[in-house]
């Protein structure tokens, strides 16, 4: 990775991808660093587990109330491994489609915790 850069930002959360990816769309030499996974707190931990582990929660509301639809299923359970598991792999796919979009994009992507400081201007 390249050391001086126009743009860098801390954090590649939604609100970190999609300002590098702008910044770099005008022109800018971008790159994001983040200390775990892009997508942030969203992706990896946030919405998008959630609403997954919650379309298992639905579906076995769902199918525990069929019979008056006509729809009968014996000893309907909860595999915790299996619904963890699909809730991993949207996870991994969605990262991975933020990693595509840094890239083709332009975007640097360095793995480290950032640290920002400024020094004031000398006054005398
Ligand atoms: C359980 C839960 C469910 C949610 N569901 C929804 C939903 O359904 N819809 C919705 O709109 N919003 C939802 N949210 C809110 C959503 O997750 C946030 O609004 C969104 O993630 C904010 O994006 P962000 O980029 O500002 O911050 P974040 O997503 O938190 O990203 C910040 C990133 O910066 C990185 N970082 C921080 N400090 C450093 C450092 N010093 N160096 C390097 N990297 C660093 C972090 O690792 C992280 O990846 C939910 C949140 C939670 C917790």
């Amino acid at each position: 990775m390249a050391d001086s850069f126009d743009v860098v930002v801390i954090g590649g959360g939604p609100g970190g991808y999609v300002a590098a990816l702008r910044a770099a769309q005008l022109g800018a030499k971008t790159a994001v660093v983040e200390r775990d996974r892009v997508g942030g707190t969203c992706l990896v931990r946030g919405c998008i587990p959630t609403k997954a582990l919650l379309q298992s929660a639905e579906l076995y509301t769902l199918a525990k109330a069929g019979a008056p639809f006509g729809v009968v299923a014996d000893k309907i359970g909860v595999d915790w491994a299996a619904a963890l598991g699909r809730k991993t792999e949207v996870v991994d796919k969605l990262v991975k489609g933020v990693e595509g979009l840094l890239k083709a994009g332009g975007v640097a992507l360095a793995r480290s915790t950032s640290q920002a400081s400024a020094s004031r201007p000398r006054t005398s």
